[in-house]
């Protein structure tokens, strides 16, 4: 009798490989989102930005975008076409930080599901590749994001300035867990 090979531990090197490159974004900032320049989206060819919101453009202690996030877009906003789309249900605080920065925004995203960041990327009219879903977390912005074949860019929380240092074992879970399905967080520009 032929040595019947029992096909799981294949299948499950595979579905292991498949949820690494989910969770792998496109690329690694090592610090916030005001970082990145225009030179980096020219570099990677983006022409469409969909921007988490809290952690990513304002800390969960602010209520408001910062003068340095503010002229940070400021300087994008010619580029690239802009949204925010927030997996915060709140639209009084969500509301007032894309009115505060002039950007359509999406509340309950529901990250890493697809169906409302589609909405933004179609009412971008770019092809999905050229827009980049940036993000502070692997599991929701950069898994929804690949899940959708857009670039993906994970950033560093922003911080309170004045704040303590705040701690994000959340964060730092899904940092491991990605690692160990073979995602590599390598920093580069
Ligand atoms: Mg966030």
């Amino acid at each position: 009798m032929p040595n019947a090979q029992c096909p799981m531990p294949n299948l499950k090197s595979k579905i292991i490989m498949s949820w690494g490159k989910l969770l792998q974004p496109d690329l690694v900032l090592g610090n916030s989102v005001v970082n990145l320049t225009p030179d980096i989206l020219q570099k990677y060819h983006i022409k469409g930005l969909v921007l988490d919101v809290d952690e990513t453009l304002v800390p969960i202690t602010a209520a408001n975008a910062s003068p340095e996030l503010s002229l940070w877009v400021k300087e994008i906003k010619p580029l690239v076409s802009v949204w925010l789309a927030s997996n915060n249900l709140s639209q009084n605080r969500i509301g007032r930080i894309a009115a505060s920065l002039n950007l359509p925004y999406i509340i309950g995203a529901a990250k890493p599901s697809r169906r409302k960041l589609r909405r933004a990327i179609d009412a971008m009219d770019l092809p999905v590749e050229q827009v980049a879903m940036v993000g502070d977390r692997l599991f929701t912005d950069v898994l929804a994001g690949n899940r959708l074949g857009m670039f993906t860019i994970l950033v560093e929380p922003m911080i309170n300035v004045g704040d303590a240092v705040r701690k994000y074992p959340v964060r730092s879970f899904e940092v491991w867990v990605s690692q160990a399905l073979g995602a590599t967080l390598k920093i580069k520009d």
